[in-house]
């Protein structure tokens, strides 16, 4: 779902080959636990996406928080931004809004 680059050499890995890259095609750094930790992510903001469809915020941004710790994705700050105005708390809401802008400009 989310692209990696080599940590080392900084060359980004196509997708396709993510499931069974375990090695850098330019470099052989090893890439498993980066690659484990991107697939965590993914999947905890998968499962943030899916508790905000629910309506379920507190969940969502739980989610969302623990995805961001792992990676940070401007679709999470985003997800978090959303979970935390469904839940009418608008410190949150305010703070991840401020993160996705700041994030979001880099790109
Ligand atoms: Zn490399």
């Amino acid at each position: 779902m989310w692209e990696i680059s080599c940590p080392a050499c900084r060359k980004e890995q196509a997708s396709a080959r993510l499931a069974t890259l375990s090695q850098c095609s330019r470099c052989q750094c090893e890439l498993d636990s980066l690659r484990e930790i991107t697939d965590a992510a993914a999947g905890t903001y998968i499962a943030g996406q899916q508790l905000l469809a629910a309506g379920n915020g507190a969940g969502a941004l739980e989610q969302a928080r623990i995805s961001w710790e792992l990676r940070r994705q401007p679709e999470t700050a985003q997800l978090a931004f959303l979970a935390a105005l469904l839940s009418a708390d608008y410190e949150n809401a305010d703070h991840w809004y401020k993160v996705a802008e700041k994030i979001s400009r880099k790109d």
